[in-house]
């Protein structure tokens, strides 16, 4: 089933998954706070694509580049001169518009009318800041537009420290800025937000396969975490959308309530970067292939995935609504991996005699996972709670517990119930949660 926007929206709010920035003062459109559960679940996103991309792998290492560059950075890599969106302002109401994003190109989304856009100006995405106590043109900075750029520049580094050969990838998660024109739908634009990239360098005869074996990797990755199929869509670019610095790219589309739109691209890179820093330098970025016996500028495979966007459309497609008893049980049927709560331990009653017991569990089973202990409220609305937070385990403590030291493990899909004895509790769950 889809969901739509505005129930996503205020289940995050509700529940503590994303807030609006600066609400108190009346909110800062284009930025969002994660809150205590959405800065779970955007963790365990982001801890996910690391593990696949960098831990599993003996030919990825990983890469924390600072925000700040120097802007010669970003001469280099194009962004100064065309890293632009074109602009179009409404003379009628005045708003500003992306023109390439318009549902109509000669009507205002916002006041309807028609032959009223100014011509479409380019406008620059980077945030301009200044370096040190004077603003002046000679100490100019620009917040990172992405992490790629980061990569490239340290591709010697890592290269000499590292001691790699070829094929290998750099990847790096981490904020980004753009100011972007229409930021808008929750999390899916905004001008501050997260990217998962990595720059897997190859010769250039091979890049045709590496490019064909990343985009199968990363269908994989959305695909095992969860993310059904009907809702994820490769799309190859035609010629003439491609970037200037791309030989071929792939979008990973997901269908949002709006319609399919961009998770993840997948691109040929060529050789642009490492050559626009090496002329742009004067530092020697060539790789010398000591079996060949050949020097050569390596081709790139990049798979530019959002942290933010994603984890939206995985709580976009976790969430499901279904009859139980004659009441709607709404349950976000997140991947064990991505759930922000692993195991809820709960008392039947607020008795101490339960309590206590329940505490003492819910402290040995916290080095584990990430626990929480609800006492408050009927034991109904507590797993209702859980199964709308997409908690996997619900374990119940109840009277018969002080007898026969068991507890009732409640699986979220199914609601199947298990007695297990409190000290076997562990190994079940580590059985189903690893
Ligand atoms: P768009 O065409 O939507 O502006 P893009 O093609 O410029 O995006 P890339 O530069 O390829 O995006 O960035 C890689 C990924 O970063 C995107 O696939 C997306 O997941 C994420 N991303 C890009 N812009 C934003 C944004 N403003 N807010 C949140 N995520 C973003």
């Amino acid at each position: 089933m889809s969901v739509d926007f505005d129930t996503i929206v205020n289940l995050s709010k509700k529940r503590g998954f994303v807030f609006q920035s600066s609400e108190i003062y009346g909110g800062l459109r284009s930025a969002y706070d994660y809150g205590p559960l959405g800065v779970e679940l955007l963790r365990n996103v982001k801890e996910q694509w690391w593990h696949s991309m960098v831990r599993m792998r003996e030919d990825v290492v990983g890469l924390d580049s600072a925000v700040i560059q120097s802007p010669s950075v970003w001469e280099a890599s194009g962004h100064l001169a065309s890293f632009t969106d074109p602009l179009v302002e409404c003379t009628n109401c005045n708003n500003r518009f992306r023109e390439d994003k318009l549902d109509k190109a000669d009507q205002c989304p916002s006041c309807g009318k028609t032959g009223t856009f100014t011509e479409a100006k380019n406008f620059n995405l980077m945030f301009k800041t200044h370096m040190g106590p004077v603003e002046s043109t000679d100490n100019a900075v620009y917040l990172r537009p992405e992490t790629a750029q980061g990569i490239f520049i340290n591709f010697e580094n890592v290269r000499r420290t590292s001691r790699l050969k070829l094929p290998f990838g750099i990847a790096q998660i981490g904020k980004v800025f753009r100011n972007e024109i229409t930021p808008g739908q929750f999390v899916f634009r905004t001008r501050e937000f997260e990217q998962m990239e990595m720059e897997f360098f190859c010769r250039p005869e091979e890049a045709d396969e590496w490019f064909k074996y990343w985009v199968a990797e990363r269908k994989n990755w959305y695909t095992d975490l969860g993310m059904k199929e009907d809702n994820v869509r490769f799309r190859e670019h035609e010629q003439d959308e491609l970037s200037h610095y791309s030989a071929g790219t792939f979008d990973v589309d997901y269908r949002f309530p709006w319609g399919f739109d961009e998770l993840e691209g997948i691109a040929n890179r060529t050789d642009f970067d490492l050559k626009a820093h090496m002329e742009r330098s004067g530092k020697d970025l060539t790789y010398f292939d000591q079996e060949a016996g050949e020097r050569f500028v390596p081709y790139v495979i990049e798979p530019a995935a959002g942290a933010t966007r994603t984890t939206f459309a995985f709580l976009l497609d976790a969430y499901h609504e279904e009859e139980v008893r004659g009441d709607t049980r709404t349950v976000l049927r997140l991947d064990k991996r991505l759930a922000p709560i692993k195991v809820a331990v709960l008392p039947l009653s607020k008795k101490p005699q339960l309590s206590e017991v329940s505490a003492k569990l819910a402290d040995d089973l916290r080095p584990l996972w990430p626990v929480e202990h609800d006492v408050t409220q009927a034991i109904g609305r507590r797993y209702r709670r859980q199964d709308e937070i997409g908690t996997p385990y619900c374990v119940t403590v109840d009277f018969d517990t002080l007898d026969d030291q068991a507890v009732t493990v409640r699986d979220r899909d199914t609601m199947a119930q298990d007695r297990v004895s409190m000290d076997q509790v562990a190994g079940y769950l580590r059985e189903r949660l690893g």
